[in-house]
């Protein structure tokens, strides 16, 4: 770890209908694939895609909820654990 955890550059989609989180995903080589995949699906749906920080992550984590969409515990997970 080369770089404090907070700081740790994530990207996040927000749902264009409530501005909540549809979406995070550490920005990491491991991740790339994963997040290129998630980021493209995000803009086709007309999402929000932001690049931030893993700690604003866990700040803002307010998940949307309008299509009763699953949020994605294993991306949220990746982007606030070591
Ligand atoms: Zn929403």
């Amino acid at each position: 770890m080369t770089q404090p955890l907070n700081d740790a550059p994530t990207y996040v989609g927000k749902c264009a209908t409530c501005g909540l989180l549809v979406f995070a995903g550490v920005d990491r080589p491991d991740m790339a694939r994963e997040n290129a995949k998630e980021i493209a699906n995000l803009i086709r749906d007309g999402h929000t895609v932001e690049r931030t920080t893993a700690v604003w992550v866990r700040e803002h984590s307010k998940w949307c909820r309008c299509n009763d969409k699953p949020a994605q515990p294993e991306l949220l997970e990746a982007a606030v654990t070591p």
